[in-house]
């Protein structure tokens, strides 16, 4: 009898987190890492958010709470969504859950029979790759092209609809490449869902990056297209425009209430409610003056860290890079570099199990992690479908300028270092994470 169960083998991870060890490993040995393989916001929690974590705690608002999530939060969220995104939205279709993530398994659970098709943008957040197969559904993965500025067209998404499809994904602003759709690329999508999805079809639109938008940009939301608002389900939440991962409070608006109550069992089965102190502070981060205020300041860094990282990176012989729209990550293509650096023949030279489990690009970014000190993470940690001819590294700009400065230095002189990274390969180590 195994241990394990069958299913269990049809879930894959989050390399984000995998990648840790190795870096813990490198400065075990005395030497130090640029990390900009974080999906984190650098900047601490906004005072006015921890002060009202302190004050709840006090007040001995620490026990159990709605399990939906607590009504002046739900309130709270209904109130936004209205107004940014032009449709009404009632508090009995909003739950609350310990972040965004959960809703990536937990919606996969609810809607999907064995057999029925995901569509889902790769490269895209690793997470809903890897719940698909777990559930018994079918992945039919969106491949997001550069040439596309990593968007898609309505006739992209027509030719993967079929008569199977039960849930379409959507990430804008995008985790890895930052892209944002146009208003005019959502409007062809949605003109495609109303053409060919049948009610009962939902679209998963994760727009947890939406308040972090570059260039002038306005955040363009499927939820305020024509028909949307009875097939789509908008996530979001607090970790990364409050600067609070930590906190985890995220949020979907559902097009029921039916449904809400649905996920609102779910919530009851798996962790009961989001701690009440958190919810509270939630709240007053979307009613409080002061988060717009707070939020300009760290989008305007980020702006500025974006332009400086962009000019550094297309410096480098051998990257290309598209300007992100939105979030805060940088998706060169380093495929020149694998190039330049013979990756690609080191690659091949590799046996067949190792082959497997790497790339060309997951071979840089691990030498440029073992030998040139800067963490970050391959096409293949964003959804395995596509990854064999996409040739991308994701880094963060979460990151101070100093390290930004420092690991670009770095990555300038891996991507000359060829003796090094044949040398690396030779070794046969840390050839995936
Ligand atoms: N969706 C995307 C696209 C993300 O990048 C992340 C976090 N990296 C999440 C969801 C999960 O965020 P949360 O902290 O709210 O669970």
């Amino acid at each position: 009898m195994p241990l394990f169960s069958e299913r269990l083998a049809l879930l894959s991870s989050e390399n984000a987190f995998k990648i840790g060890p190795h870096i813990r490993e490198i400065e075990g040995r005395g030497r130090s890492v640029v990390k900009l393989n974080l999906g984190e916001p650098d900047f601490p929690t906004p005072a006015y958010i921890k002060d009202e974590i302190k004050r709840q705690v006090d007040l001995n608002n620490t026990r159990y709470a709605d399990p939906q999530g607590i009504l002046s939060l739900r309130e709270a969220i209904a109130g936004q969504v209205e107004k940014t995104r032009g449709v009404g939205v009632e508090p009995g279709r909003v739950v609350v859950f310990p972040g965004v993530k959960p809703t990536i398994g937990l919606v996969q659970q609810v809607y999907l029979n064995p057999g029925d098709e995901v569509i889902y943008p790769a490269p895209g957040f690793p997470i809903y790759e890897s719940f698909i197969r777990y559930v018994g559904g079918i992945p039919v993965p969106l491949i997001l092209k550069e040439e596309d500025r990593f968007s898609f067209r309505g006739e992209d998404l027509a030719r993967l609809v079929s008569p199977k499809t039960k849930l379409i994904i959507l990430n804008f602003p995008s985790n890895p490449t930052g892209a944002a759709a146009t208003k005019a690329e959502l409007g062809e999508i949605a003109r495609v869902i109303r053409k060919y999805c049948p009610p009962e079809v939902r679209i998963y639109s994760d727009e947890i990056y939406e308040q972090i938008i570059f260039d002038g940009r306005g955040h363009h939301s499927l939820l305020s297209e024509e028909g949307m608002a009875s097939c789509t389900i908008l996530a979001s939440g607090h970790s990364k425009a409050y600067a609070w991962p930590g906190g985890r409070v995220g949020y979907a608006v559902f097009p029921t209430r039916k449904e809400a109550e649905v996920f609102t069992t779910l919530n009851i089965n798996y962790f009961s409610c989001v701690s009440p102190y958190n919810q509270e502070a939630a709240r007053l981060a979307l009613e409080d003056g002061r988060g717009r205020g707070e939020i300009g300041k760290m989008v305007e860094e980020f702006q500025r860290r974006k332009d400086f990282v962009l000019s550094r990176l297309r410096e480098i012989p051998g990257i290309t890079c598209l300007s992100p729209e939105g979030a805060f990550y940088v998706f060169p293509n380093i495929e020149g570099i694998c190039r330049n650096l013979g990756v690609f023949d080191l690659y091949e030279g590799l046996e067949e199990g190792i082959r497997r489990r790497t790339s060309a690009a997951t071979i840089f970014q691990m030498f440029l992690l073992y030998e040139h000190r800067v963490a970050s993470l391959d096409r293949r940690s964003f959804c395995f479908a596509g990854a064999e001819d996409q040739h991308y590294l994701r880094f963060s700009f979460a990151a101070s300028r100093e390290e930004l400065a420092q690991g670009m230095d770095r990555l300038a002189e891996a991507a000359r270092d060829k003796a090094g990274i044949e040398r690396f390969v030779a070794g046969g180590e840390n050839l995936f994470s």
